[in-house]
């Protein structure tokens, strides 16, 4: 340590999980607490966490550039969104009094409405436009205390428009301090000018999309939707199998709505993630386990479809040690939150999930979703200093007092980008 460039001190209680690989089964709900904890940053990572007399004892002689108190408040890792669907334009307020008097999404999606009205605004909409609109909401998720999030495409379903998604996802990871991870799925659904003609469309993307996303690098994962009535399992092989080929990890959207086999898939073809999941069997459990995939699991978005299933968090984490992630899933129809908070809230009611499991699911196992578990998901000498500060005693508080944000800073890369519960300068996007 030549110099310390932050120092946060007056941390009440600091939990983290520990290590570099997701945490599995029962080893989600260990979290290491300390009290009465310091944090030392150094070039933008973490090189001391602990007591704070013990850090500030190892840090003698040392030049500290600057402290901050965190005034007794509870800190984390910063929180990690890995599966978003961040960059769109328009938004579907208007299907609301349908959806709720019991019009059957598909009649929506026929008068023009659902995914396809999203499809039509976003390849119409301008590139500054999708940059904006994801930015305002990429704000939102820093203030909540995230700090990393994943983005799909999947709103173009043309090669132009993908593209377009992409470039303003890579565009927000460069200018805006949360890291965005992008996720190419071009098989988010079947366009318009293809309906009726699945295996066309499936060729169009392997043969037009996948080729110039890795030609551009616009992506790091491939993902499609694995459903009846969207993309069948050989469809989807096919596309995460042609994916690889370009150097794009698999991830997969399965067994939302009905168990078609692809958490078989996704075990099969050695997916980094399966998503949803919420009508999985033991069968398809035990693929995800045996292939070491990290399940996504969206609660926001069962619970606002009105649903009375739920994915099987309690089986997947005791009964198939599994190392399973949270989401908000953001997206203009099924999930319109970016709210992690509420998502929290949720695992906890719904997924029955303790709060040092959403702890991890959040961190660690999310971080382990998008392949970054070796650099961020935990405060440990190396890795990353994404750090959130919370205005709560301690960790059970979150989910139990809910509907409200209690996010009070932020710390990115060892800068505070949001701090007494705003951003900072050095916080959002420069429009
Ligand atoms: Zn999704």
């Amino acid at each position: 340590m030549k110099q310390i460039d932050l120092l946060l001190t007056g941390i009440g209680s600091l939990y983290t999980p520990e290590g570099t690989q997701p945490r599995y089964g029962e080893e989600m709900g260990r979290i290491r607490e300390t009290t009465g904890a310091a944090v030392a940053i150094e070039q933008g990572r973490i090189a001391l966490a602990g007591k704070e007399d013990e850090v500030i004892a190892t840090l003698a002689g040392i030049h500290i550039a600057e402290t901050i108190d965190a005034g007794g408040r509870m800190v984390t890792p910063g929180l990690v969104d890995p599966h978003t669907h961040l960059v769109h334009a328009g938004s579907r307020e208007h299907e609301l009094a349908m959806k709720r008097s019991g019009v059957p999404y598909l009649d929506i999606l026929a008068q023009g409405g659902g995914i396809l009205s999203t499809v039509k605004s976003t390849r119409t909409a301008s590139e500054q436009e999708l940059y904006d609109k994801a930015g305002r909401s990429l704000d939102e998720m820093l203030l909540q205390g995230v700090t990393t999030i994943e983005a799909k495409s999947g709103y173009g379903l043309s090669l132009e428009t993908e593209l377009k998604q992409l470039r303003v996802s890579r565009r927000l990871h460069d200018t805006h301090p949360v890291d965005v991870v992008s996720t190419f799925m071009g098989a988010h659904a079947v366009p318009e000018e293809y309906k009726g003609r699945s295996d066309d469309f499936v060729d169009l993307v392997i043969r037009d999309m996948l080729p110039a996303v890795a030609e551009e690098g616009l992506a790091e994962f491939c993902d499609v939707f694995c459903e009846e009535g969207v993309f069948n399992v050989e469809q989807s092989r096919r596309i995460l199998e042609e994916g690889k080929r370009f150097g794009l990890q698999p991830k997969i959207h399965a067994d939302e709505i009905v168990p078609l086999g692809g958490s078989d898939l996704a075990g099969e073809v050695g997916a980094v993630s399966a998503e949803h999941l919420l009508t999985t069997t033991d069968q398809g459990l035990s693929s995800l386990a045996a292939g070491n995939v990290v399940p996504v699991l969206l609660p926001g978005t069962s619970f606002n479809l009105g649903l009375s299933h739920h994915a099987r968090a309690r089986d997947m984490i005791d009964k198939f040690r599994l190392p399973v992630a949270l989401s908000t899933d953001y997206n203009p129809g099924s999930c319109p939150t970016e709210s992690i908070q509420l998502i929290i809230m949720l695992a906890s009611l719904n997924l029955k999930m303790t709060p040092e499991e959403i702890l991890t699911a959040c961190t660690l196992n999310a971080a382990a979703a998008i392949g970054r578990a070796g650099d961020i998901g935990s405060i440990e000498p190396g890795k990353r200093a994404d750090l959130t500060i919370f205005d709560a005693p301690n960790l059970a508080y979150l989910p139990y007092h809910f509907g409200i944000n209690h996010t009070f800073g932020v710390i990115k890369n060892g800068t505070p980008v949001a701090w007494n519960r705003t951003l900072t300068e050095k916080g959002g996007i420069a429009r």
